[in-house]
């Protein structure tokens, strides 16, 4: 292993709270959240609430708790829910809403975009019969694999589930990276997040992704569901007590890491160019913070080897042949060129 820090690229979720993060959850007003007094959690709850144009909204520990309590408060025992093979609500989250709320998945394939064909959502809709599932719900998700749902389909999406009256929730874990994408230079990333969100009766959003604080989600929604949402919480046994600490982290994210997630971006891209060019590698472009590379050929048998030889160079990845980069807060340019050089030099 290299002295240095390593350059962990393995995930967004690996960031540690900056200074100031932690000065603004050192300073936060605190209270007991299940009595509903914790001022911060209060404060973060309206303002992510106003920020994405619902009624309401709810702190949670993590992003699959968020996930879960959207499918439970939407569905009962015996409903479905409409969903990508590739989502994490369906495949990343140990079965939950089948395990503890009896809802059942309707995996679709994705396309090559990473969206759900409109006519294979509707052809997944099952009519009112007691053979079948009771269809509920449409969860989309964006980012999704780092990449930007087209806004065209999103509206498509959701005005497809609406019209056949489904209820649709977005897994917006990084939502506010796709709403960084789609604004470009010069655009506005919160009107963008607005655009997305109005969209869907429930988002949930991750605060400890690519928006570095250490834990905590948001779901949003109606008053009425997510006094729904407030119940699975507590069954699920993620109310907690003086969550304000955690709330002030997700606070300071909202005032200071929305914009520069353009940066994370732009070393993504600039990684996927260092990369290009190398026999045996197949690099994405990516559209946001996530970069993933194939190994193809004969590289294939050697893609345990090039992990191995990276973290001996102090530079951390996932994936077997199919190898994935995450850029967050704690990456800099300088990082990123040493995971290049560690790269090439594996392949040299
Ligand atoms: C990480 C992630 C989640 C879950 O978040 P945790 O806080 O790790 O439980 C949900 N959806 C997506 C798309 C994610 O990337």
């Amino acid at each position: 292993m290299s002295s240095e820090r390593p350059v962990d690229l393995r995930s967004d979720t690996v960031t540690r709270p900056t200074p100031a993060m932690r000065a603004a959850m050192a300073a936060a007003p605190l209270g007991d959240d299940v009595f509903g007094d914790d001022p911060s959690v209060n404060a973060l709850q309206e303002r992510i609430a106003g920020l994405l144009g619902f009624e309401a909204a709810l702190f949670v520990p993590t992003g699959t708790q968020g996930n879960l309590c959207a499918i439970l408060s939407h569905c009962q025992r015996g409903d479905e829910y409409i969903v990508g093979q590739q989502q994490h609500c369906y495949r990343w989250e140990g079965g939950g809403a089948a395990v503890f709320g009896s809802v059942q998945p309707q995996p679709l394939e994705h396309a090559p975009d990473g969206s759900l064909p409109l006519a294979a959502i509707e052809a997944a809709i099952k009519p009112d019969d007691p053979h079948f599932a009771r269809t509920r719900l449409l969860a989309l998700e964006d980012t999704l694999g780092g990449m930007v749902m087209p806004m065209a389909y999103l509206e498509q999406a959701t005005a497809l589930a609406h019209a056949r009256g489904l209820a649709a929730h977005l897994d917006g874990a990084r939502l506010f990276n796709a709403a960084v994408a789609q604004a470009g230079s010069g655009g506005d990333p919160l009107a963008e997040a607005r655009r997305i969100a109005r969209l869907f009766d429930s988002v949930s959003v991750c605060f400890s992704k690519g928006l570095g604080a250490p834990a905590g989600s948001a779901l949003c929604g109606s008053r009425e569901f997510i006094a729904r949402a407030r119940r699975i919480r507590k069954m699920a046994g993620g109310a907690m007590r003086q969550a304000g600490v955690l709330a002030a982290a997700a606070a300071h994210a909202l005032d200071h890491h929305v914009a520069r997630l353009a940066h994370d971006h732009a070393l993504a891209a600039r990684l996927a160019d260092g990369l290009r060019g190398i026999d045996g590698l197949a690099v994405e472009t990516p559209q946001t913070n996530i970069v993933f590379v194939d190994l193809v050929g004969p590289a294939r048998e050697r893609s345990a080897a090039l992990l191995e030889h990276l973290a001996q160079h102090g530079v951390l990845a996932t994936g077997l042949y199919r190898l994935r980069f995450a850029t967050h807060l704690d990456v800099d340019g300088a990082g990123i060129d040493r995971a290049v050089a560690a790269v090439r030099r594996f392949f040299a």
